[in-house]
Protein backbone atom coordinates (compact mmCIF):
# COMPACT_ATOMS: atom_id res chain seq x y z
CA UNK A 1 0.00 0.00 0.00
CA UNK A 2 1.20 3.20 -0.95
CA UNK A 3 0.42 6.89 -0.01
CA UNK A 4 0.69 9.67 -1.98
CA UNK A 5 -0.33 13.32 -1.95
CA UNK A 6 -1.37 15.48 -4.70
CA UNK A 7 -0.39 19.04 -4.20
CA UNK A 8 -1.31 22.46 -5.72
CA UNK A 9 0.95 25.15 -5.34
CA UNK A 10 -1.31 27.46 -7.07
CA UNK A 11 -3.63 27.58 -10.08
CA UNK A 12 -1.77 29.54 -12.36
CA UNK A 13 -0.85 28.06 -15.45
CA UNK A 14 1.11 29.78 -18.63
CA UNK A 15 -1.12 26.92 -21.01
CA UNK A 16 -4.91 27.32 -21.67
CA UNK A 17 -5.83 23.61 -22.71
CA UNK A 18 -9.04 23.43 -23.95
CA UNK A 19 -9.83 20.19 -21.76
CA UNK A 20 -8.65 21.57 -18.77
CA UNK A 21 -10.56 20.37 -15.45
CA UNK A 22 -9.54 23.07 -13.76
CA UNK A 23 -8.84 26.19 -14.97
CA UNK A 24 -6.79 29.23 -13.89
CA UNK A 25 -8.38 31.02 -10.73
CA UNK A 26 -5.23 32.68 -9.39
CA UNK A 27 -5.68 31.13 -5.97
CA UNK A 28 -1.95 30.00 -4.42
CA UNK A 29 -0.28 28.72 -1.61
CA UNK A 30 2.31 30.96 0.45
CA UNK A 31 5.49 28.97 1.44
CA UNK A 32 3.85 28.58 4.97
CA UNK A 33 0.67 27.33 3.77
CA UNK A 34 3.02 24.97 1.48
CA UNK A 35 4.83 23.73 4.26
CA UNK A 36 2.25 22.73 6.66
CA UNK A 37 0.18 21.15 4.09
CA UNK A 38 3.86 19.13 3.51
CA UNK A 39 4.02 18.42 7.27
CA UNK A 40 0.36 17.23 7.43
CA UNK A 41 0.93 14.72 4.76
CA UNK A 42 3.91 13.34 6.63
CA UNK A 43 1.98 12.86 9.88
CA UNK A 44 -0.54 10.75 8.34
CA UNK A 45 2.21 8.46 6.59
CA UNK A 46 2.29 10.09 3.32
CA UNK A 47 5.73 8.61 1.90
CA UNK A 48 5.70 10.77 -1.62
CA UNK A 49 3.79 13.90 -2.67
CA UNK A 50 3.27 14.95 -6.51
CA UNK A 51 3.12 18.73 -7.66
CA UNK A 52 0.14 18.79 -9.44
CA UNK A 53 -1.14 22.70 -9.72
CA UNK A 54 -1.28 24.26 -11.79
CA UNK A 55 1.98 24.87 -13.34
CA UNK A 56 3.85 23.95 -10.16
CA UNK A 57 7.60 25.39 -11.47
CA UNK A 58 5.51 28.67 -11.83
CA UNK A 59 5.37 29.05 -8.56
CA UNK A 60 7.31 31.82 -6.24
CA UNK A 61 8.07 29.05 -3.92
CA UNK A 62 8.68 25.75 -5.64
CA UNK A 63 12.88 25.94 -4.65
CA UNK A 64 11.43 26.82 -1.54
CA UNK A 65 8.93 23.76 -1.78
CA UNK A 66 11.39 21.12 -3.36
CA UNK A 67 14.32 21.71 -1.02
CA UNK A 68 11.75 21.43 2.08
CA UNK A 69 10.75 18.40 0.94
CA UNK A 70 14.21 17.24 0.44
CA UNK A 71 14.75 17.92 4.18
CA UNK A 72 11.83 15.91 5.04
CA UNK A 73 13.16 13.22 3.31
CA UNK A 74 9.70 12.28 1.76
CA UNK A 75 10.14 11.56 -2.20
CA UNK A 76 8.60 13.82 -4.88
CA UNK A 77 7.39 13.89 -8.79
CA UNK A 78 5.67 16.99 -10.76
CA UNK A 79 3.59 16.76 -13.59
CA UNK A 80 4.38 19.86 -15.73
CA UNK A 81 4.09 21.16 -18.91
CA UNK A 82 8.08 21.47 -18.91
CA UNK A 83 8.30 25.34 -19.99
CA UNK A 84 10.36 26.65 -17.23
CA UNK A 85 12.52 23.49 -17.31
CA UNK A 86 13.51 24.13 -20.98
CA UNK A 87 15.82 26.35 -19.53
CA UNK A 88 18.36 24.47 -18.55
CA UNK A 89 19.94 26.36 -15.28
CA UNK A 90 16.06 26.10 -14.29
CA UNK A 91 16.20 22.27 -14.98
CA UNK A 92 20.03 21.91 -12.99
CA UNK A 93 18.50 23.53 -10.00
CA UNK A 94 15.36 21.52 -9.81
CA UNK A 95 17.72 18.72 -9.98
CA UNK A 96 19.76 19.76 -7.14
CA UNK A 97 17.25 19.90 -5.09
CA UNK A 98 16.47 16.03 -5.80
CA UNK A 99 13.93 16.57 -7.93
CA UNK A 100 14.33 13.52 -9.91
CA UNK A 101 10.65 12.50 -11.19
CA UNK A 102 9.41 14.41 -14.07
CA UNK A 103 6.29 13.73 -15.76
CA UNK A 104 6.03 16.52 -18.77
CA UNK A 105 2.42 16.94 -20.50
CA UNK A 106 2.15 16.32 -23.84
CA UNK A 107 -1.03 15.64 -26.62
CA UNK A 108 0.67 15.25 -29.63
CA UNK A 109 3.71 14.76 -31.66
CA UNK A 110 2.63 17.13 -34.40
CA UNK A 111 3.13 20.43 -33.04
CA UNK A 112 0.44 22.75 -34.63
CA UNK A 113 -2.32 20.15 -32.90
CA UNK A 114 -0.28 20.13 -29.64
CA UNK A 115 -0.14 23.82 -29.54
CA UNK A 116 -3.54 24.42 -31.02
CA UNK A 117 -4.65 21.99 -27.82
CA UNK A 118 -2.90 24.18 -25.10
CA UNK A 119 -3.73 27.55 -27.21
CA UNK A 120 0.28 28.23 -27.14
CA UNK A 121 2.27 28.54 -30.18
CA UNK A 122 5.80 28.18 -28.36
CA UNK A 123 4.73 24.99 -26.18
CA UNK A 124 5.52 22.18 -27.94
CA UNK A 125 9.29 23.07 -28.46
CA UNK A 126 9.14 24.10 -24.97
CA UNK A 127 8.53 21.22 -23.70
CA UNK A 128 10.39 18.64 -26.16
CA UNK A 129 13.44 21.11 -24.75
CA UNK A 130 12.86 20.99 -21.04
CA UNK A 131 12.43 16.74 -22.13
CA UNK A 132 15.99 17.03 -23.76
CA UNK A 133 16.86 18.90 -20.71
CA UNK A 134 16.03 16.24 -18.04
CA UNK A 135 17.34 13.48 -20.00
CA UNK A 136 20.43 14.91 -20.79
CA UNK A 137 21.03 15.34 -16.49
CA UNK A 138 20.16 11.84 -16.50
CA UNK A 139 16.71 12.16 -14.37
CA UNK A 140 13.37 10.30 -14.58
CA UNK A 141 11.34 11.17 -17.44
CA UNK A 142 7.62 10.12 -18.06
CA UNK A 143 5.26 11.57 -21.05
CA UNK A 144 1.75 11.72 -19.99
CA UNK A 145 -0.56 12.07 -22.72
CA UNK A 146 -4.52 12.06 -22.60
CA UNK A 147 -6.57 10.53 -25.08
CA UNK A 148 -8.80 13.09 -27.03
CA UNK A 149 -10.54 13.21 -30.50
CA UNK A 150 -7.66 14.68 -32.18
CA UNK A 151 -5.17 12.01 -31.18
CA UNK A 152 -6.95 9.18 -30.80
CA UNK A 153 -6.98 7.89 -34.53
CA UNK A 154 -3.03 7.56 -34.50
CA UNK A 155 -1.67 7.25 -31.30
CA UNK A 156 0.42 4.25 -31.49
CA UNK A 157 2.08 6.58 -34.06
CA UNK A 158 2.72 9.30 -31.87
CA UNK A 159 3.87 6.48 -29.02
CA UNK A 160 6.77 5.38 -31.74
CA UNK A 161 7.52 8.75 -32.72
CA UNK A 162 8.79 9.58 -28.60
CA UNK A 163 9.71 5.96 -28.32
CA UNK A 164 11.94 6.50 -31.30
CA UNK A 165 12.92 10.41 -30.46
CA UNK A 166 13.77 10.07 -26.69
CA UNK A 167 14.57 6.22 -26.17
CA UNK A 168 15.49 7.01 -22.68
CA UNK A 169 12.24 7.84 -21.28
CA UNK A 170 11.28 6.18 -18.23
CA UNK A 171 7.39 5.33 -19.98
CA UNK A 172 4.30 6.74 -20.65
CA UNK A 173 0.85 7.43 -18.76
CA UNK A 174 -2.22 7.33 -20.57
CA UNK A 175 -5.29 8.82 -19.78
CA UNK A 176 -8.44 9.18 -20.94
CA UNK A 177 -9.55 12.89 -20.26
CA UNK A 178 -11.55 13.51 -17.32
CA UNK A 179 -14.61 14.49 -17.85
CA UNK A 180 -16.80 15.68 -15.09
CA UNK A 181 -15.57 19.43 -15.41
CA UNK A 182 -14.91 19.83 -19.10
CA UNK A 183 -17.39 22.24 -20.31
CA UNK A 184 -20.20 21.71 -22.98
CA UNK A 185 -17.93 24.26 -25.58
CA UNK A 186 -15.38 21.40 -25.58
CA UNK A 187 -17.35 17.51 -25.15
CA UNK A 188 -16.32 16.95 -28.70
CA UNK A 189 -12.85 17.24 -27.55
CA UNK A 190 -13.53 13.52 -25.59
CA UNK A 191 -12.30 10.56 -27.58
CA UNK A 192 -15.30 7.90 -28.49
CA UNK A 193 -14.75 4.77 -26.04
CA UNK A 194 -14.81 3.14 -29.17
CA UNK A 195 -11.85 4.28 -31.01
CA UNK A 196 -10.51 3.78 -27.51
CA UNK A 197 -11.14 0.09 -27.88
CA UNK A 198 -9.51 0.25 -31.44
CA UNK A 199 -5.90 1.80 -30.60
CA UNK A 200 -5.07 0.77 -26.36
CA UNK A 201 -4.36 -3.02 -26.75
CA UNK A 202 -1.55 -1.71 -30.45
CA UNK A 203 -0.36 1.27 -27.53
CA UNK A 204 0.12 -0.90 -25.14
CA UNK A 205 1.78 -3.73 -27.53
CA UNK A 206 4.12 -0.54 -28.71
CA UNK A 207 5.23 0.47 -25.15
CA UNK A 208 5.43 -2.87 -23.18
CA UNK A 209 7.81 -4.46 -26.13
CA UNK A 210 9.98 -0.99 -25.98
CA UNK A 211 10.67 -2.06 -22.63
CA UNK A 212 8.93 0.91 -20.77
CA UNK A 213 6.73 1.73 -17.92
CA UNK A 214 3.60 2.44 -18.91
CA UNK A 215 -0.41 2.99 -16.67
CA UNK A 216 -3.71 3.72 -18.03
CA UNK A 217 -6.33 5.70 -16.69
CA UNK A 218 -9.71 6.08 -17.21
CA UNK A 219 -10.43 3.43 -19.62
CA UNK A 220 -12.75 0.28 -19.14
CA UNK A 221 -10.18 -3.09 -18.21
CA UNK A 222 -12.82 -4.68 -20.72
CA UNK A 223 -10.50 -3.28 -23.49
CA UNK A 224 -7.52 -4.29 -21.91
CA UNK A 225 -7.66 -7.62 -21.61
CA UNK A 226 -3.88 -9.54 -20.46
CA UNK A 227 -3.00 -5.98 -19.44
CA UNK A 228 -5.11 -5.21 -16.86
CA UNK A 229 -2.53 -5.06 -14.17
CA UNK A 230 -1.54 -1.70 -16.19
CA UNK A 231 -4.64 0.10 -15.17
CA UNK A 232 -4.61 2.70 -12.50
CA UNK A 233 -7.77 0.86 -11.18
CA UNK A 234 -5.80 -1.85 -9.88
CA UNK A 235 -3.51 0.70 -7.65
CA UNK A 236 -7.10 0.82 -5.89
CA UNK A 237 -8.41 -2.60 -6.07
CA UNK A 238 -5.64 -4.70 -5.53
CA UNK A 239 -2.94 -2.53 -4.04
CA UNK A 240 -5.06 -0.55 -1.47
CA UNK A 241 -3.11 3.14 -2.37
CA UNK A 242 -4.87 6.12 -0.97
CA UNK A 243 -4.20 9.33 -2.45
CA UNK A 244 -4.98 12.71 -1.13
CA UNK A 245 -5.82 15.55 -3.57
CA UNK A 246 -5.15 19.23 -2.34
CA UNK A 247 -7.69 21.60 -4.63
CA UNK A 248 -7.11 25.29 -4.21
CA UNK A 249 -11.29 25.74 -5.63
CA UNK A 250 -14.30 26.74 -3.98
CA UNK A 251 -16.69 24.04 -5.53
CA UNK A 252 -14.37 20.83 -5.23
CA UNK A 253 -13.41 19.48 -1.79
CA UNK A 254 -9.94 18.19 -1.27
CA UNK A 255 -9.94 15.00 0.74
CA UNK A 256 -8.94 11.51 0.06
CA UNK A 257 -9.07 9.17 -2.79
CA UNK A 258 -9.20 5.13 -2.29
CA UNK A 259 -11.09 1.94 -3.02
CA UNK A 260 -14.32 3.07 -1.64
CA UNK A 261 -14.42 6.26 -3.61
CA UNK A 262 -12.50 5.02 -6.80
CA UNK A 263 -14.88 1.96 -7.33
CA UNK A 264 -18.17 3.42 -5.94
CA UNK A 265 -21.29 2.48 -7.27
CA UNK A 266 -22.09 5.45 -9.51
CA UNK A 267 -19.09 3.82 -11.65
CA UNK A 268 -20.72 0.52 -12.77
CA UNK A 269 -22.93 -0.08 -15.39
CA UNK A 270 -25.45 -2.60 -16.54
CA UNK A 271 -22.78 -4.70 -17.61
CA UNK A 272 -20.47 -4.90 -15.08
CA UNK A 273 -23.19 -6.16 -12.39
CA UNK A 274 -22.13 -9.54 -13.91
CA UNK A 275 -18.72 -8.86 -14.58
CA UNK A 276 -15.59 -10.99 -13.19
CA UNK A 277 -13.20 -7.70 -13.50
CA UNK A 278 -15.60 -5.96 -11.46
CA UNK A 279 -13.62 -7.05 -8.44
CA UNK A 280 -10.06 -4.95 -10.05
CA UNK A 281 -12.18 -2.90 -12.09
CA UNK A 282 -13.30 0.84 -11.33
CA UNK A 283 -15.68 1.17 -13.84
CA UNK A 284 -16.20 4.89 -15.53
CA UNK A 285 -18.02 7.38 -14.63
CA UNK A 286 -20.74 10.04 -15.93
CA UNK A 287 -21.37 7.08 -18.82
CA UNK A 288 -24.49 8.77 -19.88
CA UNK A 289 -23.10 11.97 -20.51
CA UNK A 290 -20.51 10.96 -23.12
CA UNK A 291 -20.77 7.15 -23.35
CA UNK A 292 -23.09 4.59 -24.04
CA UNK A 293 -23.76 2.01 -21.70
CA UNK A 294 -23.26 -0.46 -24.87
CA UNK A 295 -19.51 0.42 -25.22
CA UNK A 296 -18.94 -1.87 -21.77
CA UNK A 297 -18.44 -5.39 -22.12
CA UNK A 298 -19.44 -8.05 -19.41
CA UNK A 299 -16.04 -10.47 -18.82
CA UNK A 300 -15.56 -14.08 -17.76
CA UNK A 301 -12.12 -14.32 -16.24
CA UNK A 302 -11.35 -17.86 -14.05
CA UNK A 303 -10.00 -17.49 -10.73
CA UNK A 304 -6.47 -18.79 -11.90
CA UNK A 305 -6.17 -16.14 -14.37
CA UNK A 306 -7.91 -13.58 -11.88
CA UNK A 307 -4.76 -14.65 -9.44
CA UNK A 308 -2.41 -13.86 -12.29
CA UNK A 309 -3.84 -10.88 -12.74
CA UNK A 310 -2.99 -9.72 -9.20
CA UNK A 311 -0.10 -11.33 -9.04
CA UNK A 312 1.41 -9.35 -12.07
CA UNK A 313 -0.33 -6.13 -10.39
CA UNK A 314 1.93 -6.86 -6.97
CA UNK A 315 4.85 -7.70 -9.02
CA UNK A 316 4.82 -4.58 -11.42
CA UNK A 317 2.92 -1.73 -10.59
CA UNK A 318 5.23 0.02 -7.03
CA UNK A 319 7.83 -0.57 -9.21
CA UNK A 320 8.87 2.56 -10.75
CA UNK A 321 7.58 4.97 -7.82
S1 LIG B 1 -16.48 -3.85 -14.58
FE1 LIG B 1 -17.52 -2.78 -16.26
S2 LIG B 1 -15.98 -1.38 -17.09
FE2 LIG B 1 -14.91 -2.90 -15.83
S3 LIG B 1 -14.28 -4.50 -17.23
FE3 LIG B 1 -16.27 -5.10 -16.42
S4 LIG B 1 -17.80 -4.32 -17.87
FE4 LIG B 1 -15.86 -3.28 -18.29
Amino acid sequence: MQKTAYLQLHRICDQDCIFCAQPTNGKYLNFSEISDQIDYYILQWYTGIIFSGWEPTMSPYFFDTISYCREKNISMRILTNGHMLADADFARRSIDAWLSSYHISLHSHVETIHDAMVKKSWSYRRSLEAMTNILRLGWDLTINITINSYNVTYFPKMISFFLKNFPKIDGFIVNNLETSQITSTYFWVIADLQDIKKIIIPTLDLIVASWKEVRVERVPMCYMRWYEHLSVDVEYTILGDEKYLHYLDDTTTSGVLDSSTHSADYTYWSACKACDLKKICSGIVWIWTHYKESDLYTQKVSKDELDSIIFLSKKYLHRSY
